[in-house]
């Protein structure tokens, strides 16, 4: 499968990379749109959030224990953003379930 972040998982693609443990990989945004702009993905394949069903979600509910821990360690815990595009029409352009980590500036919202 001709997949980017599968291929960043490998390290066949190089990242700069934040954490990793068995089930997730972090790595910074290559087009940072914030001080702190990290991509959280699953090491298992899954293309977006509309593929997230009762066998695979557990790796959810552990990005978003990441994303705490994180933040608590990294100083931003008071103040960040979580954000997955789902679908061409909300602007997802790879298709390997990823939420984006924003932090390290004020953030309006609505974002538009
Ligand atoms: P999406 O548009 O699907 O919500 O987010 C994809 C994100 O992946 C974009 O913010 C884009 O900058 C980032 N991205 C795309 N290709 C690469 C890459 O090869 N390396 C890194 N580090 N980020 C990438
Ligand atoms: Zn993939």
């Amino acid at each position: 499968m001709d997949c980017i972040f599968c291929k960043i998982v490998k390290g066949e693609i190089p990242s700069t990379k934040i954490y990793e443990d068995e089930q997730v990989y972090v790595f910074a945004d290559i087009a940072p749109t914030a001080p702190i702009h990290w991509l959280l993905i699953p090491k298992e394949h899954i293309s977006g959030a509309n593929a997230i069903t009762a066998e695979n979600s557990g790796v959810v509910a552990h990005i978003y224990e990441v994303i705490a821990k994180l933040a608590k360690e990294h100083g931003f815990a008071e103040g960040f953003r979580v954000v997955t595009n789902c679908g061409e029409d909300a602007g997802q352009s790879v298709f390997h379930l990823h939420f984006h980590l924003l932090a390290g500036r004020k953030l309006a919202w609505p974002a538009g």
